[in-house]
This record gives structure tokens, sequence and C-alpha cells, in this order.
């Protein structure tokens, strides 16, 4: 059994269980058509014919065949290709939900089905295909998916591999000393940095805090002048 995490499991009835002989890659095609109305076609038996996964133009993305089962959708090519149906007509482009998800399906073959993350040149290669690469042998349908979306598939390769490959850390991100001197500075208003470097207090509370050390220490003054006389008193005394 093997069913995509981030699909939607919809199981239709065209397929042939245990039918998948092997992966080679993934083949992208066109509906001509939405995506409930080719599911519902999917799920009636004269139409023979089936995908294992689907897109919606606006994010939608549904699988249909388990990728152990056979789905019907390139004739010569269904027992070594998974198949993902776009939703949109003859000459349509993917749409950027439609490429995550085309990517996101490729991801997940490459990873659980070992599909290599590349163009693939034809029938008996590997990677991301598409429906007239297979000729007559796949059913001779010359335009599906459409020149627009096999412009495209480049693209896909690239998400799926930067999805393949996860968030990445950008050493460059550390701020250098200047950067976090000049940050304290722009958001200083007249500052001045305390012994850690930080800018926590303005020059005028600097002051204030200096005038309050002179008077103390003017206090401690006069408090030192008026022992002095009371001693002498004392011996006086
Ligand atoms: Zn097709």
């Amino acid at each position: 059994m093997a069913r995509m995490p981030g699909a939607e499991w919809h199981p239709v009835r065209n397929y042939t269980a245990d039918g998948q002989d092997e992966v080679r890659g993934v083949v992208v095609h066109i509906m001509a058509g939405t995506l409930d109305g080719t599911q519902g076609w999917f799920n009636n038996p004269t139409a023979q014919a089936s995908s294992h996964f689907g897109t919606g133009k606006g994010g939608a993305l549904r699988q249909w065949v388990d990728t152990d089962d056979r789905a019907w959708a390139q004739s010569a090519g269904n027992r070594t290709w998974l198949s993902v149906e776009n939703e949109g007509v003859g000459g349509d482009a993917l749409t950027e939900q439609q490429l995550d998800d085309n990517a996101a399906v490729l991801a997940w073959a490459h990873e659980h089905h070992g599909v290599p993350l590349r163009l693939a040149t034809g029938p008996n290669d590997e990677g991301l295909g598409y429906h007239a690469m297979g000729g007559s042998a796949w059913g001779g349908h010359t335009s599906c998916p459409g020149p627009r979306i096999v412009a495209q598939l480049p693209e896909i390769v690239a998400r799926a591999k930067r999805l393949v490959a996860g968030p990445t850390q950008e050493e460059d991100d550390m701020p250098t000393p200047l950067e976090i001197w000049n940050y304290r500075n722009k958001n200083a208003k007249g500052k001045i940095p305390d012994a850690y470097g930080y800018l926590t207090k303005t020059a005028g509370q600097v002051d204030k805090v200096d005038d309050k050390v002179d008077a103390l220490t003017t206090q401690v003054a006069a408090l030192t002048r008026a022992v002095a006389t009371l001693t002498d008193l004392v011996k006086k005394g």
C-alpha cells in the first residue's frame, strides 16, 4: 500500500490491483476538465481511465489510485509510470499551486519509489515525464499536456529538489558585530553604551546620575566635617 501523505485519498473504481510492475517516474497530464468531473469519470467503469493523482487549479491534491496499483492513464506506460492529471484544458499552463502539488508528488515518488529528480528523456528513462513523450505506444496523445506545461517541467523538478532538501540554514544569516552596533545605534536616540555595549540610558539620564553622585559626595564631606568638629569638642570637654 502506498498512499502519499498530504494528498486527499479519494479512491476510484478504475484501476488494476497490484498492477504496478515498477515506478520509473511520474507522467504529467492535462485533464480537459475539472478535478471533480475527472474524478467522476474515473469512477465510471465505461471510461476505462484513471490516474494515480489529480490536482486542482486552486491547490487541491488528490490521490485516486494507490501507487501499488496500476492506473489507466497512458496505455503501455501504465505498468511502469505513475500519473498526475491536472485540472485545465489543452493549452493551459499549470498554476503556482499545481506546480507545487506536482513537485510534491515527484518529491514523494523520489523518497518512496526512488524516482530520480530530473527530466525523463523518454519512456525507457526515469524521472519526470509527460504523456506525449510516449508517442503512439502511450495512446498518441500528442497534445497532452501541451507545450506550455512541458516548458514548466524543469520548474517542477527544481521545486521537488527544494522539498527534498528541506529548509537550508544560511550561514551568513548571523549579523556581524558592525551590524549589531549599527542596529543598536539606529535605535539608540542619544543613548550611551553601558559596560556591555547596550544602549540603555540617554545622556540626560547619565547627567542626573552624575548630579546625584555630586550631591552625595557633598553630603559625605559635610558629615565628615561635622564628625571632626564633634570629636574636637569631646576632646576639649
Ligand atoms: Zn494525458
